[in-house]
């Protein structure tokens, strides 16, 4: 296959939602119209379904903490696809934001009894920062939902993007008839087979014989029915594929990822409404993700997958050309020739070594502590550097002090290694210096995870010591304003991180929009900049 058509067939995209609406069952799903998986659901007992298809390595499972997010890749009908998991629960971290970086559209898994969760606004604003498409997939129809125009006003108020339904539900819970496909005008009606287990056959009736359709799903359905689509052809957006592009509409769909319904409809248009890998913007200019020359850049560092060793892998996705094992290319970073040994991809439930991999995928290779966060890798001689990933807000923050004061040198090495990888971030009191650090997470368990491996890989104990701040901005024109004279609010802080920048860290939401008011020309911003 001519590499023109390798990169074409790829569609790289990642799951967003809320814990519990989802994300693993439809996963699931897709690797099994993939043929990836005979039966859902099969691969790990019930118990551990959360932690099944998608989940990365034993030590983790060891430690009882997961610190990655996984890449699935599969084959459906002409394409190959790669989905990048984001992990929710506890183990929410940098590492799920960053992994948006990597793909080129997300799926928002919605629970239709539940609505917009907390987590899925905050990875929305990720997507949306980056103008990616996003669809919409509203799960749990077969359980009690909420009314579907509800949800609908509910993702446009809450998360600002306009809907496009593609198809809407006949009913819900007990009740649930099946989904009306508004294009095509018929109706998938709804068959809980084999309780999803294996790929079920829909039966689709058209709409416009009524009396056949009444029959099936009663006359009260069908009053309904009518009624929704009066309302949605008058009320709804349009479908338009270039605000879809853009990251301004979001089509809608309605299914059970449980029972398998809806779901391949929903992995088709999808797969139809999404673009193979975009050109990635880099200091150069705009990098074709069809030349020859490969390049990619990292956005996950792993540490430690190998317990004997202290070896890293380095996570990049490949924005351009055709990426063979074992070959030589530039880190521009680093300034140096490298070769890119054991490169690993993962393949459903395995990992496994590739040989050739093409833009759009995702592989991990084999970091001797030389990678950071955002690097770029080009085979190309006309070196150019990709955009840099932004730093996500933490949400958590602990002084840390380390209990031996012998082992400064020690700690201060761990803490900035484990900081480069990007598990943690580093900040310190404005006025002083390094004596005072202050470590911010997204995910409170990566407090845990900085304690294991300081004491584990440095030999460092320490104490962590909470401090009560949850919101942290960035001054986005410190060289416009003194920040020594900035007023402030009783619950705010003023600190810097490594590089220098300043920051302000507030424990009440509110007290950010009274520092903005109180002081003119402010200006922050929830993402810093690299
Ligand atoms: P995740 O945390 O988003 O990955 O959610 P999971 O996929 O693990 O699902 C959470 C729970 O909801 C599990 O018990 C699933 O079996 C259940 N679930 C997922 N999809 C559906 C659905 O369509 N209908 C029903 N009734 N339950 C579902």
């Amino acid at each position: 296959m001519s590499l023109e058509s390798e990169i074409k067939k790829r569609r790289t995209f990642a799951i967003i939602s809320h814990p519990d609406a989802g994300k693993t069952t439809l996963t699931e799903k897709f690797l099994l119209y993939g043929g990836a998986i005979n039966l859902a659901g099969s691969v790990k007992g019930k118990k551990t379904a959360k932690h099944a298809v998608s989940d990365w390595m034993e030590i983790e499972k060891e430690r009882g903490i997961s610190v990655t997010s996984s890449v699935l890749q599969f084959n459906y009908e002409g394409y190959c696809i790669n989905i990048l998991d984001t992990p929710g629960h506890e183990d929410f971290s940098e590492d799920t934001y960053r992994t948006l970086m990597a793909a080129d559209s997300a799926v928002m898994v919605i629970d239709a009894s539940k609505g917009v969760e907390k987590q899925t606004i905050k990875l929305f604003k990720v997507c949306v920062m980056r103008h990616i498409p996003i669809f919409t997939f509203i799960n749990k129809m077969d359980r009690e939902a909420n009314d579907p125009f509800e949800l609908l006003d509910e993702i446009e108020s809450v998360l600002g993007i306009s809907t496009c339904p593609i198809n809407w539900p006949i009913g819900c819970g007990k009740e649930f008839k099946g989904v009306y496909d508004r294009k095509e005008k018929n109706v998938s009606l709804f068959k809980a087979a084999m309780n999803g287990q294996k790929e079920v056959d829909t039966e689709i009736v058209d709409a416009s014989d009524e009396a056949v359709f009444k029959d099936r799903i009663g006359d009260a359905f069908y009053d309904k029915l009518q009624e929704d689509i009066e309302l949605l052809d008058g009320a709804s957006a349009e479908f338009d594929q270039e605000m879809v592009s853009a990251g301004d509409l979001t089509p809608v769909f309605f299914g059970s990822a449980l029972t398998n319904f809806g779901v391949q409809t929903f992995l088709e248009h999808f797969l139809s409404m999404t673009t193979s890998p975009l050109p990635r913007k880099s200091d150069q200019g705009i990098i074709d993700p069809f030349t020859e020359d490969f390049s990619a850049f990292v956005f996950k560092i792993q540490a430690n997958m190998n317990k004997a060793h202290r070896d890293r892998i380095a996570f990049m996705r490949i924005c351009s050309g055709k990426f063979e094992a074992g070959m030589e290319a530039n880190h521009v970073q680093g300034g140096k020739k490298i070769r890119l040994s054991q490169p690993q991809q993962m393949m459903a439930e395995e990992r496994h070594i590739v040989d050739e991999a093409y833009a759009g995928d995702i592989i991990g290779v084999f970091d001797p502590g030389i990678f950071s966060i955002g690097d770029t890798i080009c085979k190309s001689n006309k070196k150019f550097a990709f955009e840099g990933i932004p730093t996500f807000a933490p949400e958590h923050f602990a002084r840390v002090r380390q209990l031996d004061t012998m082992k400064r040198k020690q700690f201060i090495k761990g803490i900035n290694q484990i900081a480069q990888e990007g598990a943690i971030q580093i900040f310190q009191e404005f006025n002083t210096g390094m004596e005072e650090i202050i470590v911010g997470v997204v995910g409170v368990l990566q407090f845990e995870v900085l304690e294991y491996r300081l004491k584990n890989e440095y030999g460092v104990d320490i104490r962590l010591e909470p401090l009560p701040y949850e919101h942290i901005r960035w001054i986005e024109n410190p060289e416009e304003i003194d920040v020594n004279r900035i007023v402030g609010t009783s619950d705010m802080k003023k600190i810097k991180d490594l590089k220098g920048n300043p920051l302000l860290v507030f424990a009440n939401s509110w007290s950010v929009n009274m520092v903005l008011e109180r002081n003119e020309g402010l200006k922050l911003s929830e993402f810093g900049r690299n």
